[in-house]
């Protein structure tokens, strides 16, 4: 089969949480323009309903409003999309917030319920996610999940905790529970992306005045080696790529996208 017969995604139905910005947006994006029915979840309606109307095509494009962090959410998720659809082919579990990432500090900074939030965020949503996803999937004969990893879960650096604790901890249920059902048509695999032009990043890049935030860029671009910030869809290639056909051998790994930082 060739690469492109191999990433032709009409009739297969996606689902990507986090999809109303940034990495999830431009792959919500990219799994439409390869021919899927997608549908797009986040916490702000408004901001879902105005991003579904902006990628879709006669309607392949839809949104549902859900917060993933709580599993009575994530079970009307899965039954409204399979309402509409009958069907979930692939999953990407990317959803995660600010929050998550500054909220992250000192040890004895951060408190118990700041420590359990952000891991909630980070690794608890997608497992939650994966726990409902993979029946839906079996139902129909297998499936393919990506969920958003960091690399920060490789940097593991001071200050970071909580965050890169979780990423690292998403990593391992990645891969266990790739290997749970590898042998009845499911595979799953991670992302671990670097530093990625998003709302989210832009958050940390913004000062005060342009020489600041340009300050901040290089500070950035000056441990990547390929000497640049990352773009959503160059995740989003990876992401689609994973979950198409073309990867069919792949499953239970963790795919690095960050222009070899360090
Ligand atoms: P973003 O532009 O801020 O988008 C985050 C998305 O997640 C939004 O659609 C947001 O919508 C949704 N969301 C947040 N909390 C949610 C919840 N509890 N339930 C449902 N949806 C929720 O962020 P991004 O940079 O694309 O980040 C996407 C993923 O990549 C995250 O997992 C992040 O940790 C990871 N990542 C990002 C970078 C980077 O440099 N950008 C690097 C490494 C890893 P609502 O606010 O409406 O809910």
């Amino acid at each position: 089969m060739g690469t492109e017969l191999a990433q032709d995604m009409t009739g297969r139905v996606a689902l990507v949480t986090g999809g109303t910005s940034g990495i999830g947006r431009a792959t919500a994006q990219r799994f439409a323009a390869r021919g899927a029915d997608v549908v797009v979840c986040g916490r702000d309606a408004d901001r879902g309903r105005r991003v579904a109307e902006e990628l879709g095509r006669d309607g392949n494009v839809s949104f549902v409003a859900a917060d993933v962090t709580d599993e009575q959410q994530v079970v009307d998720l899965l039954g409204t999309m399979l309402d509409r659809h009958g069907r979930l082919d692939y999953a990407f579990n990317n959803a995660a917030n600010i929050e998550a990432v500054t909220g992250s500090g000192a040890l004895t900074d951060t408190s118990l319920a700041e420590f359990e939030g952000i891991v909630r965020v980070v690794m608890t949503s997608a497992w939650l996610c994966m726990r409902h996803e993979v029946p839906a999937m079996l139902a129909t004969g297998g499936g393919a999940i990506v969920n958003t990893s960091s690399v920060d879960a490789q940097l593991l650096s001071a200050g970071t905790a909580p965050y890169a604790a979780g990423k690292l901890g998403l990593e391992a249920l990645t891969i266990t529970t790739a290997k749970e059902f590898a042998s009845r048509g499911i595979r799953i695999n991670a992302v671990r992306p670097g530093a990625i032009l998003t709302p989210m990043l832009e958050r940390h890049l913004t000062a005060d005045t342009e020489e600041g935030r340009a300050r901040n860029l290089a500070r950035y671009e000056s441990v990547i080696a390929m000497g640049r910030i990352g773009e959503p869809r160059e995740v989003a290639d990876v992401v689609t790529w994973l979950c198409s056909d073309a990867a069919s051998y792949v499953t239970a790994q963790v795919l690095t996208v960050d222009g070899a930082i360090g």
